[in-house]
């Protein structure tokens, strides 16, 4: 560990942009100072792995408006209720008599939804690879116990089209720090291809410091090489959760989605399948991204284009207080990161 840490520490080569595609990353390399202990030629970036910081303006929007439906609550995780939609957050909604519902868990609206049977309960459903198996076990035990009043507003999205796209359009970026929490679900073949494609290396990480050191370090060493370092097997194996896939793919199927920022993206998300749109609740049309504020750079902020320092409104008019974007109000977002930690 030590030679991994002195190494890293004194690396002198070709500057590097190593960038970290998972707001646990993100989070974990913040609070452990990673940044402070390693080379200022090893630059670590942030990229778009944030579910509710990725999250469009019309997504909330909708959830807002939805709130305010006779008959119908939203169900939410915490963080997305206080993100601004174009005017308002579910928060403000909430305050003028919308119905807004927070839970810790999407199964907690099964409870919700036979105690209620009156009522139309839509679940916030964003998130990844990651948490799409709940939301597809959700939807088993909806239909197993008749309950029909039970709805999905859909921000699902997956890693490797946003990656592509952020290599096609950004680029710059040396390697990756892969998502250990998608790749437990996915496995970590599912980034051969794009390793392959742009000659870049990928580490599939834990998130303890010492083994995002340990793959920051064979991220270096792998520098200009298409493979991919399976550096977490004690969970990620290479083909990942077969049993999670298959039934994700049983209620889902893959779609267009809109990402904040960087507009629609081919087949970069889920949808439901046509057998269950009756559990939908409006998801194709939302793909309209006007910021809440005009001076908001988290679109540039969650490609990896800019540093949260960069965007005017950081720590001004814009701080966890008082967040002015997506990026600042959930915990795993590069800005709230950045501010908490005083990460350069
Ligand atoms: Fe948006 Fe605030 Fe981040 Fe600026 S600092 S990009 S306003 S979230």
């Amino acid at each position: 560990m030590l030679k991994v840490q002195e190494f890293l520490k004194q690396y002198d080569g070709e500057p590097m942009r190593i960038m970290e595609v998972c707001g646990t990353h993100t989070a974990a390399i913040s609070h452990s100072g990673i940044p402070s202990v390693i080379s200022p030629k090893i630059r670590l970036i942030s990229g778009p792995g944030c579910p509710v910081c990725v999250t469009v303006t019309s997504y909330i929007d909708r959830l807002v408006s939805l709130s305010m439906e006779p008959g119908c609550a939203v169900v939410s995780f915490g963080d997305l209720l206080r993100v601004k939609g174009s005017a308002r957050s579910l928060n403000d909604a909430r305050a003028l008599g919308g119905q807004v519902r927070m839970v810790y868990s999407p199964m907690d609206v099964l409870k919700l939804a036979a105690a209620e049977p009156e009522k139309t309960f839509v679940f916030a459903a964003v998130g990844f690879e990651t948490t799409a198996p709940v939301y597809a076990l959700l939807l088993g035990e909806a239909v197993r116990a008749g309950l029909e009043n039970i709805r999905l507003l859909t921000s699902l999205k997956t890693m490797p089209p946003v990656i592509d796209w952020v290599c096609a359009h950004q680029g710059g970026i040396d390697g990756f720090l892969a998502p250990g929490h998608v790749s437990v679900i996915t496995g970590s073949d599912l980034f051969e291809p794009l390793a392959r494609k742009y000659s870049i290396p990928f580490a599939v990480s834990g998130f303890e410091p010492e083994q995002i050191l340990i793959s920051l370090y064979a991220l270096v060493r792998l520098r200009g090489r298409g493979v991919v370092k399976n550096l977490y097997p004690s969970v990620v194996t290479a083909r990942g959760n077969v049993q999670a896939q298959r039934l994700v793919s049983r209620y889902f199927e893959p779609c267009g989605a809109a990402w904040r920022g960087m507009g629609v993206i081919p087949n970069s998300g889920i949808r439901l399948r046509p057998e269950f749109a009756r559990f939908d609740a409006g998801s194709a049309e939302l793909t309209q991204d006007r910021g809440f504020h005009s001076a908001c750079r988290c679109g540039q902020v969650l490609t990896g284009a800019i540093s949260p320092h960069e965007c005017p409104l950081f720590g001004r008019a814009c701080a966890p207080q008082t967040p002015q974007g997506a990026c600042m109000v959930s915990t795993e977002g590069s800005c709230y990161q950045y501010y908490v930690n005083r990460r350069d």
